[in-house]
C-alpha cells in the first residue's frame, strides 16, 4: 500500500506528490491525463517567477519534477470509487484497486462549453474560458462574454479595464448575476449587455476568431458581432462525479468541501485545486493548495 495516493496529475496533484515524496513516504499518483487543464492552455503569463510559458511545456516540467522523486505514476486510469475499509481503497475504471493510508484528491474541473460550431476549432485562438489568464491577450480589442451570471458579469467588468469593448450575451430573459455586479457593469460605458441572445456560431478566418452569430430569441432574428475574442462563462464543473456515492462531502455545485488545511469530511482524505471549494481556480493557487494538502496528509500519517 501507499502512504499517500494522489488522484489527479494537474498542478495541484503534481505539487502534492512532490511535497509528499520529499517527506520520504511511499507516494503514488493516478491521473487520467498528466498536466490536466494546463494541456489545453497556450500562453501562461501568471505563474509567478515564470514570465511566460506554454501549457504543454509546463505539463512536461511538472511531470519531470514529479519523476525526480520516485513517485509511482499511473496514467490513463480513472478513479471510479473511494472508500475506507482498513485502509483507503481507490477503485480504478480498469477494475484494479489501490490501497493507501492517506489520499489527496486533485481531479480538477472542466469548463462548460457552448457546443456551437467554431468553438472547439478556435479554442485558444480567440475562444477563451479564463479572463484572469487570457484577458490581457485582447488588449484594445472588442470581445464578447457568453453568460450573464456572476462569473460572466465579473469577467465583463474585469475585461472592460483592458479591452476596447465588451458585449455580454445572456440566453435567458434576464441577467442572473448579483444586483451589485450588474449595477457596476452598467456604469461602464464600454460594456453592453444583451438578454434573450442565443449564441449560434463562433466565426473565424481559419487562424483566429473574427466574430460570432447569435439569434435574438424573441424575434428569431440573427445578428453578427465583430469581435476578436469570446469568453465562455457558463460554468465550471468539478471532476467529482466519482465521489457522489462516497463519504466525501460535496457542496451543491459538486465541489469537494475543504477547510484551510485541505481536510475533507473523510478522515485521511485531503483535497486541493479546482475540484474543491477554493474560491479562485488558478495554476499557482492549485499548486499551493496541493502542497498544503500533502503536508496535512503527512501530519495525519505521523499522528495515526
Ligand atoms: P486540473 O488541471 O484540472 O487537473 C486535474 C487532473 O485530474 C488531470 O490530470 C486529470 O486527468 C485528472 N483526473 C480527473 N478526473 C480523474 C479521475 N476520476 N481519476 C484520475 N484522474 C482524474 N490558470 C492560470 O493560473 N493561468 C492561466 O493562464 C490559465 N489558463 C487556462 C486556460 C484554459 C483554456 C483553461 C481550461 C484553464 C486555464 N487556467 C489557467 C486554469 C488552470 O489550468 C487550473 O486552475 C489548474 O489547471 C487547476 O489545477 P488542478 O490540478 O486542480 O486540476
Amino acid at each position: 500500500p501507499y502512504d499517500l495516493l494522489v488522484i489527479g496529475g494537474g498542478p495541484a496533484g503534481a505539487a502534492a506528490a512532490i511535497y509528499a515524496a520529499r517527506k520520504g513516504i511511499r507516494t503514488g499518483l493516478v491521473a487520467e491525463r498528466f498536466g490536466g487543464q494546463v494541456m489545453d492552455t497556450v500562453g501562461i503569463e501568471n505563474l509567478i517567477s515564470v514570465p511566460y510559458t506554454e501549457g504543454p511545456k509546463l505539463a512536461a516540467n511538472l511531470e519531470q519534477h514529479v519523476k525526480e522523486y520516485g513517485v509511482d505514476i499511473i496514467t490513463e486510469q480513472r478513479a471510479a470509487h473511494l472508500q475506507r475499509k482498513d485502509m483507503l481503497q481507490v477503485e480504478l475504471n480498469s477494475g484494479a484497486t489501490l490501497s493507501s493510508r492517506s489520499v489527496v484528491l486533485a481531479t480538477g474541473a472542466r469548463w462548460k462549453t457552448l457546443g456551437v460550431p467554431g468553438e472547439a476549432e478556435y479554442r485558444t485562438r480567440g475562444v477563451a474560458y479564463c479572463p484572469h489568464c487570457d484577458g490581457p491577450f485582447f488588449k484594445g480589442k472588442r470581445v464578447a462574454v457568453i453568460g450573464g451570471g456572476n462569473s460572466g458579469i465579473e469577467a465583463a467588468i474585469d475585461l472592460a479595464g483592458i479591452v476596447e469593448h465588451v458585449t455580454v450575451l445572456e440566453f435567458a430573459d434576464r441577467l442572473c448575476a448579483d444586483e451589485v455586479l450588474v449595477r457596476k457593469a452598467k456604469q461602464k460605458d464600454n460594456i453592453e449587455m444583451i438578454v434573450n441572445a442565443q449564441t449560434t456560431e463562433v466565426l473565424g478566418d481559419g487562424k483566429k476568431v473574427t466574430g460570432l452569430t447569435y439569434t435574438e430569441r424573441t424575434t428569431g432574428e440573427t445578428h453578427i458581432l465583430e469581435i476578436a475574442g469570446v469568453f465562455v462563462q457558463i460554468g465550471l464543473v468539478p471532476n467529482t462525479e466519482f465521489l457522489q456515492r462516497t463519504d466525501v462531502a460535496l457542496n451543491p455545485m459538486g465541489e469537494i468541501v475543504i477547510d484551510e488545511r485541505g481536510t475533507t469530511s473523510l478522515p485521511g482524505v485531503y483535497a486541493a485545486g479546482d475540484a474543491t471549494t477554493v474560491p479562485y481556480k488558478q495554476i499557482v493557487v492549485s499548486m499551493g493548495a496541493g502542497s498544503t494538502a500533502a503536508l496535512s496528509a503527512f501530519d495525519y500519517l505521523i499522528r495515526s
